[in-house]
């Protein structure tokens, strides 16, 4: 078969081992990961799955080796990543892994073709092959005829299928993807996941995909969830079918307590104001008004502390 041609590396085993990060920056830090184990396997699609913040781009950064662990240990099939000196880090991702981002995965000023065949390129594949590989490739992930085009002419779909082909491209035994659909429409990024899971199953490599979105985890063979830094369960598919989206996801920002509290606040404010013009008016009796007041003001005063303690500007 074809395709025996094109992926000769399956996958390797890819595991984590009390994996902390601590970002440092000035005047704090941020520990973005606070001790995941986690094992996996080639040929299956494991997905990472979280709220924004967990640490899911965190975690797929220290195994790709695009940044190193504050403490712990990753070990990708043979090679020890975490011991790897920085120039053995450049040789690592360039054969160990293919990345797929959320977006501006592709190179605006290249083709699709071109953009197919750079890493390979880089890695010193001869052109002739490149090119071979790369119209298969294409036509593997479902895009052919449009090997000229350039990524602005392309759907968010599309993008993401040649962004696929070209983390296949130097045959990588580890393909690590970051929230792969977060741009595009449902349709879209359950085709995406799809291919994803088939390829996974095609090559035998080792894939991991980070998302916020249980509805793309479920196309998945294996969930982790992670949540502040620690990995909290694992679930299969049918495990995570109907969960809700995380409040906290981009897509639906979590309004805070103190943002319901000002709203509030401006609101009995509001109160007052109506309450006085009607008074003024001759609309309510000298009682009701010195009544309706009163328990207005306690409101506003009430609000007002509760917004003081909860330390907001
Ligand atoms: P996710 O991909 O799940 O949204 P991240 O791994 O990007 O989560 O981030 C995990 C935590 O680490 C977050 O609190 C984030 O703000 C923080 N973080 C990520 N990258 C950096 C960085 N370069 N400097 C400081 N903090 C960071
Ligand atoms: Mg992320």
């Amino acid at each position: 078969m074809a395709v025996n041609n094109v992926f000769k590396k399956s996958g390797v085993e890819v595991r984590v081992k009390d994996l902390v990060k601590i970002y440092k920056y000035k005047g704090g830090e941020v520990q973005a990961l606070r001790g995941v184990t986690a094992t996996f396997t080639p040929g299956e699609l494991t997905c990472v799955m979280g709220p924004s913040g967990s640490g899911k781009t965190t975690l797929l950064n220290l195994i790709g080796g695009v940044d190193v662990p504050t403490g712990g240990e990753v070990v990708v099939g043979e090679v020890r990543v975490h011991e790897l000196s920085f120039k053995a880090l450049d040789e690592y991702r360039l054969h160990y892994v293919g990345f797929i981002f959320q977006t501006l995965n592709l190179i605006p000023s290249l083709t699709v073709m071109e953009n197919v065949e750079l890493p390979m390129n880089i890695a010193g594949v001869k052109s002739k092959e490149a090119r071979k590989r790369a119209k298969e490739l294409l036509r593997l992930v479902g895009v052919e005829g449009i090997e000229d085009r350039h990524p602005d002419e392309l759907s968010g779909g599309e993008q993401q299928r040649v962004a696929i082909a070209v983390a296949l491209a130097n045959d990588p035994p580890v393909i690590l993807a970051d929230e792969p659909t977060a741009e595009l429409d449902s349709v879209n990024a359950r085709n995406i996941a799809d291919l994803i899971g088939r390829l996974t199953k095609l090559t035998g490599k080792t894939v991991i995909m980070a998302t916020h979105d249980p509805r793309i985890a479920v196309k998945a063979d294996r969930i982790l969830r992670i949540e502040d830094g620690r990995i909290e369960g694992e679930y299969r598919p049918i495990d995570v079918e109907g969960w809700a989206l995380p409040s906290t996801s981009p897509a639906v920002r979590q309004v805070s307590l103190a943002e319901v509290v000002k709203l509030r606040l401006s609101r009995v404010g509001e109160e007052i104001k109506e309450l006085e013009e009607k008074f003024r008016r001759g609309e309510v009796s000298t009682d009701e008004f010195h009544s309706k007041l009163s328990k207005l003001k306690r409101l506003e005063e009430a609000f007002r502390e509760l917004l003081a303690s909860l330390g907001s500007e």
